[in-house]
């Protein structure tokens, strides 16, 4: 078949899609189309001229006496055309089902045989019979051979992977059930199918990788056939090599990774979620190597190390940290790694232990070293937590309990000095007046002093009781001032005149100005004022003395002076002095009696009026206490209202 009508007879046969065979009338292959090819894995130049009988397996070779292709021609008529089902050869030894149809033209040396086959989408099961048995055929394999197969099988079968093979075309020609499953379809449809089809640009590049030789992995998403669904897959392509050592296929392992898939899902959720946790965190988190270098910190860390996140992998505190700290937190890291002991919420602040610039703050920081299920040590685990906020409120709380220890010892002390001082005058008071009783009883002469005596304590008392409740009235802010023009000369010496009385051994000595001296203000209030800076002034100079009164005035400031020569007053107290229940520690409640109000509500009665009041004082050299009030010409311009809380200082 050379010529023109036999180049063009192979091209008719080369187009056909099932496999043709021509041969001669001795059975020899004359030609074979590119489907017989494809299906047998025989190139046509190593057949042409070869007996047909080299495409099926020996066992078939005859039958009554008569080769295959003769047995079915005998057959033609009882046949009617129906093919019959046969095995043939691959070039590889596998048996394949084919429907096989016999015709032939022409006789003698002109007869002409065509075989043609149409394949069985169905993977090749030796072990089952075909559906029409080639009569007289070998009933059963030979028993080795069955055995091996039936290994094969249930080898192939049973494996945990989908398995197929595939030739050089690149067609499924055999694989197992649950290769089947898992594309969701059944045997008949996956043998037989051209990979090609898959349109997967990635599977074919491991299926070309296979067939020259090498083996490949592949891994992607597979649609399901029928079901459409994704599946994951891992497919590991492998050659198939022939007798002759040469490729001729390949196989496929798949591998349904589903479950991997869902595990590495979960598994990088739970990463990511940690990370989160790690990223966000309140807390300074930071990993450290056995080299003692950063392998990654959150943001909270680097904040506090004032480095960015980024520039600590790789790098040790003494290279990122300045000559202070660096040094410092290195020594810590060291110390963990060489005792294996972790060090707790060990405390520290940025400006002293750890060199930094900035507002001081303070840390607290742990670091353990973090073993590996083995045992081993991994490195080191930081934890820093920012407990500025921590401690100021600590210190806080601590200097609020102080103050309130301070203020129940006050008022603790202030009770027991206003009882006392309450019950002072009442002991004396009550024995006086009993006297007296007792004298007027009898018809007996009454001592004038007596009863004035009793006046003054009276008087004390109620001095006392109205200073208690004068600091009542400054504390809720009702301490009413009914401000008036009062000639402030004429108040002092009036006030002076009122203690003639009680001055015992001490001598006043007042000055008054040359011209009158006017103020805006409450007369009784200022008087109170001055009366009490008057009685403080013989009262802590126990040894009497002058005290000298002095009245200075300029257009803007009148300035009342007391000066005396007592006791004095110790330098560290005179800022509190003016405080409610101060008392300076030299003037003891035996020696000297008062509740420490006096000069408090002295104080909030001189800065209503715009004014000031303050103490030049040495202890033991007497001391000088002064009242500076707006003049009233002054006040007139500048403070109209004397009561207005804005101050002279
Ligand atoms: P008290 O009733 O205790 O005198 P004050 O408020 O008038 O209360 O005075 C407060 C404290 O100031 C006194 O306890 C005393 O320690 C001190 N003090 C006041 N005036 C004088 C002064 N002239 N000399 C020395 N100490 C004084």
């Amino acid at each position: 078949m050379v010529g023109g009508p036999a180049r063009e007879l192979e091209a008719v046969l080369d187009a056909a899609v099932e496999p043709v065979i021509a041969c001669d009338g001795d059975e020899r292959i004359l030609h074979m189309n590119t489907a017989t090819e494809r299906l047998l894995g025989w190139n046509r130049e190593q057949l042409v001229g070869k007996p047909v009988s080299e495409l099926f397996p020996p066992r078939l070779h005859r039958f009554h006496g008569l080769s295959l292709p003769r047995y079915l021609l005998s057959r033609r008529k009882v046949l009617g055309g129906r093919p019959t089902r046969v095995f043939s050869r691959r070039r590889d030894g596998v048996e394949l089902m084919v429907e096989l149809t016999v015709g032939t033209s022409g006789e003698g040396e002109k007869e002409r045989i065509v075989l043609t086959m149409r394949r069985l989408h169905e993977v090749i099961d030796t072990l089952e019979e075909p559906v029409e048995r080639v009569p007289g055929g070998p009933d059963i394999l030979p028993h080795h051979e069955e055995t091996a197969d039936r290994l094969y099988r249930i080898l192939v079968e049973n494996a945990p992977l989908g398995v197929f093979h595939f030739d050089l075309a690149p067609i499924i020609t055999a694989c197992n059930e649950l290769f089947a499953r898992q594309l969701g379809t059944s045997k008949r449809n996956i043998v037989g199918l051209n990979l090609l089809t898959l349109r997967d640009e990635r599977l074919m590049a491991c299926v070309r990788e296979s067939l020259g030789g090498r083996t490949c992995d592949f891994e992607g998403d597979y649609r399901s056939l029928t079901s459409g669904k994704l599946i994951p897959v891992r497919v590991r392509f492998a050659p198939c090599y022939g007798e002759d050592g040469e490729v001729e296929g390949g196989v496929g392992m798949v591998e349904d990774i589903t479950a991997r898939r869902h595990v590495e899902a979960e598994r990088e959720a739970h990463l990511a979620q940690l990370d989160l946790l790690f990223r966000s965190a309140p807390v300074g988190i930071g990993f450290v190597g056995t080299d003692l270098r950063y392998v990654r910190v959150n943001e909270t860390l680097a904040r506090i190390n004032g480095v960015p996140a980024e520039a600590h992998p790789g790098h040790t505190p003494l290279e990122l940290f300045g000559p202070h700290a660096g040094p410092a937190v290195q020594e810590l890291l060291q110390q963990v790694l060489k005792t294996g002991e972790p060090l707790v919420r060990r405390e520290s602040t940025t400006d002293g232990d750890l060199g930094l610039e900035g507002p001081r703050r303070y840390m607290s920081g742990s670091i353990y070293p973090v073993h590996t299920p083995d045992g081993r040590v991994l490195g080191l685990g930081v934890l820093v937590e920012d407990i500025t906020e921590t401690k100021r409120a600590e210190e806080e709380r601590a200097h609020l309990y102080r103050e309130a220890q301070e203020a129940i010892r006050v008022r603790d002390d202030f009770l027991s000095i206003a009882s006392h001082e309450l019950k002072t005058p009442l002991t004396p008071l009550s024995l006086r007046l009993a006297t007296l009783e007792r004298r007027l009883e009898r018809g007996e002469h009454v001592d004038l002093g007596v009863l004035r005596h009793a006046r003054h304590q009276l008087t004390r008392l109620t001095g006392l009781i109205n200073d208690l409740l004068d600091a009542s009235r400054i504390e809720a802010g009702r301490l009413a001032l009914h401000p008036e023009e009062t000639r402030f000369d004429v108040l002092v010496e009036h006030t002076l005149t009122s203690l003639e009385g009680q001055r015992g051994n001490h001598v006043f000595d007042f000055e008054p100005p040359p011209e009158p001296v006017s103020v805006q203000g409450d007369a009784y209030r200022l008087e109170q004022v001055v009366l009490n800076l008057l009685e403080n002034a013989l009262k802590y100079s126990p040894d009497g003395g002058t005290i000298r009164v002095r009245l200075s005035v300029n257009e803007d400031v009148t300035v009342l002076s007391v000066k005396d020569p007592g006791i004095g007053i110790p330098e560290d107290q005179q800022q509190q002095l003016f405080d409610r229940y101060f008392r300076a520690r030299n003037a003891s409640t035996r020696s000297y009696g008062g509740l420490g109000l006096g000069l408090y509500i002295s104080r909030d009665i001189v800065e209503r009026h715009g004014g000031r009041i303050w103490v030049e004082s040495e202890s033991g050299q007497g001391s000088t206490f002064y009242v500076a009030l707006p003049t009233l010409s002054a006040s007139r311009l500048s403070l109209p209202r004397a009561q207005g809380d804005r101050h002279l200082h």
